[in-house]
């Protein structure tokens, strides 16, 4: 189990606000389909406080629905081989 950096080309200006995280690749999997029983397709950790949630190819889109009931504007896939950075309230990646 690694642990990266997250690496931002292009902060914007609610990076400073999430306090910008390590995160873990692979992550185990979405918390949220874990307790319900859900699947997911890909998977997102929230920057802000560690919370890994499923994509919006998954059923639940749980990251989504994390974005919208905390506010936490910025997640990083947890995918192997992806490392890029995206901010929901500007809607545009912070880094590739
Ligand atoms: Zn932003
Ligand atoms: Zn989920
Ligand atoms: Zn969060």
């Amino acid at each position: 189990m690694s642990v990266s950096n997250v690496d931002l080309s292009a902060p914007c200006d609610h990076v400073e606000q999430a306090q910008i995280r390590r995160v873990k690749r692979p992550a185990r999997g979405c918390e949220d389909c874990l307790k319900i029983g859900g699947q997911w397709v890909h998977l997102r950790a929230c920057l802000t406080c560690g919370h890994v949630s499923c994509c919006d190819s998954s059923p639940n889109r749980h990251a989504t629905k994390h974005f919208q009931t905390t506010r936490h504007p910025i997640v990083t896939s947890v995918e192997v081989g992806e490392d890029w950075t995206w901010c929901y309230i500007d809607e545009q990646f912070l880094s590739t």
